[in-house]
């Protein structure tokens, strides 16, 4: 590493990290960003997973919070290349009588399809849509003063109750029930726990807002357009480079790090209190991921056709299932049936893949650290909502949790959210983002507003770091 002194050097090229590193750079500062993967991105890369001449996606696949992000859109990532693709319907979900219930982009079509339940449907969904705009970017900041406390207000309420009470409460359709809980098992918790709701509120209103898109040629051209995004703004990136202490940085006012607190206990070493060790030590992980990826040789044949209209399909069956399923991976159990995510994205992207070609992503949730195979389990679920999907499967690939920490030493134990909790905790933190150590900050997810790519906590880290420290 050269003498050069920087403004500021970002560790790691995540969403969050390239956040960072922009934020500082557009303010005309030298910002130099560290990657220690040979490919920036974190979890947005993209990769030939099969050896087949596809691109699959390692991490990332689905961009609710992205297409959304009020950061990204700040950028004007299309014009450096970001092309996003929205299915005609965000989500679709099956059920075993061989239909789907879907997560339209109309909330009205969504509501119409739900029967007797469309009306509770819109109760639970209307209030978010019809203030998304206001909304969003309040939920994807830290603990502030609301611009819009009555509409903030209201999705707090709502948001602070556990999945399944919100369920209780307004469904009573399998299909209703269904189409919430998984998207509430986004949230890796038991869905009785309180804040398990926010992440099916968030999910499902941006799926009426914005869509679920997914990146055009993959993930990795969010990283790319983030890249040139960053390069035009004077940015320096240096890859294959892992940081174990900070004294290997160069010097710098600002140092944001885009790891989780584990590593920063390492990193920092002796320059943190003892204290502070002692608490960093504490963050809780969650659960971790079993990640598949496929190619085949021809599209799913789903059952239900409706589920060839999207391009992510949450297989879990109903909503006790997949409320049975994460409450066993919680306690450190593996689930017969897991709760399966799924993306293929081909259907929409014919970028991805050679003709004839279908790469699918997946994903269930498994205890933290887990190395059992799940392949069986998951292959049995999509089996179960369509058959025949095995005959389809030219090429596989597995990642257990360690080998997915081993491929970005954020997911620690395979949880890919940096941390776990009642999400209300993330945003109470009195000071988040910073570090004991002066000029140093942390931009990760598992600061506020969390997991995702959509560089929100990247950018609140930056923000904060250049008041402090210019
Ligand atoms: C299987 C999977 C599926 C997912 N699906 C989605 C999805 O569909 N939609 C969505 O929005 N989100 C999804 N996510 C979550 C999303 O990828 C993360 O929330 C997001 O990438 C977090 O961004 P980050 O910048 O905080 O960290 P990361 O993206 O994890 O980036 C951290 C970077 O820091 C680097 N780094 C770490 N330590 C060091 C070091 N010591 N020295 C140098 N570099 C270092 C890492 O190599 C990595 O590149 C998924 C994640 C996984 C794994």
């Amino acid at each position: 590493m050269s003498d050069k002194k920087y403004d500021a050097v970002v560790v790691g090229s995540g969403p969050n990290g390239f956040a960072a590193a922009i934020t500082m750079a557009k303010t005309g500062r030298s910002v130099l960003m560290i990657e220690a993967n040979k490919t920036i991105g974190g979890g947005m890369r993209s990769s030939d997973l099969t050896h087949t001449g596809s691109i699959h996606d390692i991490c990332s696949a689905v961009h609710p919070l992205g297409i959304a992000s009020p950061f990204f859109n700040s950028l004007g990532l299309t014009s450096y290349g970001l092309e996003w693709i929205n299915p005609p319907v965000a989500m679709a979900h099956p059920l075993d009588d061989g239909t789907a219930v879907l997560l339209e982009r109309s909330l009205d079509t969504t509501i119409n399809n739900l029967g007797p339940d469309g009306r509770n449907y819109a109760k639970v969904m209307r209030p978010m849509v019809g203030h998304w705009d206001k909304l969003l970017p309040e939920i994807l900041s830290p603990l502030h003063f609301p611009k819009h406390p009555l509409a903030l207000g209201r999705f707090g309420f709502a948001a602070g109750q556990s999945a399944g009470y919100l369920i209780f409460k307004n469904f009573r359709s399998r299909q209703a029930k269904a189409l919430f809980a998984g998207m509430a098992a986004h949230s890796k918790m038991p869905l009785d726990k309180p804040g398990s709701a926010a992440f099916g509120l968030l999910l499902g209103a941006a799926g009426h807002a914005v869509g679920w898109p997914i990146a055009k040629g993959g993930s990795q051209s969010i990283a790319a357009a983030l890249k040139q995004c960053f390069i035009a703004s004077g940015g320096e990136i240096k890859t294959g480079m892992e940081i174990h202490s900070l004294s290997e940085l160069p010097q710098a006012k600002a140092v944001l790090l885009d790891i989780t607190p584990r590593q920063l206990a390492a990193i920092a070493g002796n320059r943190l209190p003892e204290n502070n060790r002692r608490k960093l030590a504490q963050h809780r992980y969650g659960p971790g991921v079993f990640k598949m990826d496929w190619v085949l040789n021809g599209p799913i044949p789903w059952k239900a056709a409706d589920c060839l209209k999207a391009a992510t399909v949450h297989i879990g069956g109903t909503f006790e299932e997949i409320a049975g399923a994460e409450d066993e991976v919680w306690h450190g159990q593996h689930p017969e049936y897991p709760f399966v995510l799924l993306v293929q994205p081909c259907l929409f992207d014919d970028t991805r893949t050679p003709a004839g070609k279908h790469p699918v992503w997946a994903y269930c949730h498994v205890p933290n650290g887990s190395t059992v195979d799940m392949s069986e389990k998951i292959e049995f679920q999509i089996e179960r909502f369509a058959p025949g999907f095995r005959d389809r499967v030219l090429f596989r690939s597995k990642m257990n949790t360690m080998a997915m920490e081993a491929d970005n030493p954020n997911y620690v134990g395979g949880d890919i959210a940096g941390g776990v909790g009642n999400p209300f905790s993330l945003f109470l933190k009195r000071t988040p983002y910073k570090t004991p150590i002066k000029g140093v900050y942390v931009c990760s997810s598992s600061m506020p507003p969390g997991a995702g790519v959509h560089g929100m906590c990247g950018y609140h880290a930056a923000e904060k770091a250049i008041r402090e420290m210019f």
